[in-house]
């Protein structure tokens, strides 16, 4: 095996967490495998990407939002991968207009417009550039090989032994973390909560010419019974997405049917925005996407120490957070470079590197966790009128889109810039808050704009105008 100083890094997953760890780990010089079980070819360009199956992460043909802690992870760590990107089609948006007179730190407030196969073609090309790095396609792990909690390798489905120093399991929300190391004699407790919605999602073509920058940056809304958004991709695509309850059966099939969901389309407030000139050109059918759910695993025990050693997980292997917030990549991509940044903080020392790669989780990555788990319980009322409407935090929601405190506050929230613990401590955001919760008639909850749900279902029954 390597030396202390390059230690061999062995990467199970080739999804955008596995890659921008096999990018990190690589430009330090490390000796990096990473396998994925996926066929993975070199797909020529974006279009290519973006029609090639791929069975084991198929979320990446649903609708991705990306978030300005991407960009500036992006742009401050790989910025050549972020060039490629620009030049692949991606393009930058900010993220509100409301921040009143400019501060420094507002420039990083754009998210990123691409599709999710574009950047992992763009990642997966620079990490194949890399000269330490070797990317084995067609390369299914069954599980890991090691005892007594320490990890040092993994096994093949073939029975092949691949050794490393560290193994890094990039395997995504299906990838079974707690059944391997359960193999090896390590128990890895989990909490999950399942989020309560199924995606139904379809691709469109923009017409030419149209304008994405100039959108209303408010691409979603929630009616209770369902949620929805609508996000433009590189190479003039849109996706649009309509999450509802899986148990909604009248609902699941109305939507299910591509004329129905085009329907819905165009009379849902957000959505509809795309259907004003001509029209988009759809790309597929529906695609339903469901097992939406939070999850977090303990790598540390109750006293901080690790369970198990030479073993790491990042991206959904590790947390995953509700699709409909956003965040499932960019803190897939942070947990790689957090990884990376305590590998070579402590290089060779399983002990000290893992319990360092918690702590920077449980400071970075744990609280959009809770922060999802906390949005979920707020919103879950499928009536149309949800819980929020009854939270004092709703009016700060409300005058943010007018107060630049809150707007800044809450964009950094929403976008990864600021963790909740951090808004908290601001005492200009604080302050501006305590005003708004003290005075909520001054800042009323809008009704909400866009059909029930009987309506809806009479619309695209075809049986009845909406009102
Ligand atoms: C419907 C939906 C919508 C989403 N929308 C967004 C969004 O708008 N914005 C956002 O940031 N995030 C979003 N997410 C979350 C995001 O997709 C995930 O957080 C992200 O894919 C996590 O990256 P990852 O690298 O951890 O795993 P993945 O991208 O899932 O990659 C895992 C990889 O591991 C491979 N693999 C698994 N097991 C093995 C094995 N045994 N051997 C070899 N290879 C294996 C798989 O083939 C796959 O390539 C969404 C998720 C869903 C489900």
């Amino acid at each position: 095996m390597a030396g202390v100083g390059q230690e061999r890094v062995v990467i199970v997953g080739g999804g955008a967490g596995g890659l921008t760890a096999a990018l990190s780990f690589g430009r330090t010089g490390h000796e990096v495998v990473l396998l994925e079980r996926d066929p993975l070819p070199v797909d020529a360009d974006p279009e290519a990407a973006f029609t090639a199956p791929r069975r084991g992460a198929p979320q990446v043909h649903q609708t991705h939002g990306f978030l300005a802690r991407m960009q500036v992870l992006l742009r401050e760590r790989f910025p050549d991968v972020f060039e490629d990107l620009l030049a692949a089609g991606g393009t930058t948006m900010p993220t509100t207009a409301n921040l009143g007179e400019p501060e420094p730190g507002d420039e990083d407030l754009k998210v990123i417009i691409a599709r999710r196969t574009t950047l992992e073609w763009v990642l997966r090309r620079a990490a194949r550039a890399e000269a330490g790095v070797d990317i084995r396609t067609d390369a299914a792990v069954q599980g890991v090989v090691g005892s007594k909690g320490q990890v040092w390798g993994v096994r093949l489905a073939d029975g092949t032994i691949v050794e490393g120093d560290i193994v890094v399991a990039a395997t995504g929300r299906r990838g079974d973390v707690p059944g391997w190391l359960a193999a090896t004699g390590v128990d890895i407790p989990e909490e999950i909560h399942e989020s309560g919605l199924m995606y139904l999602s379809r691709w469109y073509r923009l017409p030419p010419g149209f304008d994405v920058l100039g959108l209303d940056p408010k691409l979603g809304g929630d009616l209770g019974f369902v949620k929805y958004l609508g996000v433009p991709g590189d190479g003039g695509t849109l996706s649009i997405t309509l999450a509802i309850r899986p148990d909604d059966g009248p609902l699941r099939a109305a939507l299910s049917d591509p004329d129905g969901f085009e329907r819905a389309c165009r009379i849902l407030p957000g959505p509809n925005q795309f259907f004003t000139g001509p029209d988009p050109e759809p790309v597929g059918g529906v695609r339903p996407m469901g097992g939406l759910l939070n999850r977090i695993r303990r790598f540390l025990d109750d006293a901080g120490h690790p369970r198990v050693l030479g073993f790491h997980a990042i991206g959904d292997a590790h947390t995953c957070t509700n699709p409909l917030y956003g965040r499932g990549v960019s803190l897939a991509m942070v947990q790689a470079v957090l990884l990376r940044d305590a590998t070579v903080a402590h290089p060779g020392d399983h002990v000290a590197r893992a319990v360092a790669y918690e702590a920077a989780c449980a400071r970075d990555v744990e609280p959009w966790y809770h922060a999802a788990v906390e949005m979920d319980r707020m919103g879950a009322d499928p009536s149309g009128r949800t819980t929020m409407a009854d939270n004092p935090i709703a009016h700060v929601f409300v005058a943010a889109q007018t107060d630049p405190v809150l707007g800044r506050g809450l964009a950094r929230l929403w976008n990864l810039m600021a963790t909740p613990q951090e808004l908290a401590a601001d005492p200009r955001y604080l302050e501006r808050a305590a005003e708004v919760m003290a005075n909520p008639d001054a800042y009323p909850i809008p009704p909400r704009e866009g059909p029930t749900r009987d309506e809806l279902l009479d619309a695209l029954a075809g049986d009845a105008a909406l009102a």
